[in-house]
């Protein structure tokens, strides 16, 4: 399946990542709406929160709104999505995340926005076996 990788160790803090990815989303440059978060104080060290495309959230939904794709990224189906949220509640790594601007919640498909934005190659993709 196709996971986006990180190499926090390596990072500055520049977050062009997070806004990549929430112009990528919705078309803003807006952290709050990002897939990728980045934490931490200047100077580092940094944590990156994102998808790992576990899928153990696909069991959780009650509409089967999340599915995996060919390449294996979870996704979630608007037309299915009912908004409950228990998806948000539940992911183990606090990677999926809500707007009050959306009814559904939002997460990582691995689309490589992030990785052309980084200037210091924190990031890359990679498949790799579920
Ligand atoms: S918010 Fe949507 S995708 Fe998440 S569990 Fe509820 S119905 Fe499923």
């Amino acid at each position: 399946m196709r996971v986006l990788m990180t190499r926090p160790e390596i990072c500055k803090g520049v977050r062009a990542c997070v806004t990549a990815c929430s112009k990528y989303l919705f078309k803003e440059e807006n952290p709050e709406k990002s897939a990728i978060r980045v934490d931490g104080n200047p100077g580092g060290p940094f944590t990156i929160q994102v998808c790992n495309q576990c899928g153990e959230c696909i069991a959780v939904c009650p509409t089967q709104a999340l599915y995996r794709d060919k390449a294996g990224v979870v996704k979630i189906d608007k037309d299915k999505c009912v908004g409950c949220l228990s998806c948000v509640g539940f992911c183990p790594h606090g990677a999926m995340y809500f707007h009050a601007d959306y009814t559904e919640p939002f997460k990582c498909v691995a689309c490589g926005s992030c990785v052309k934005a980084c200037p210091n190659g924190v990031l890359y993709l990679e498949n790799v076996n579920q």
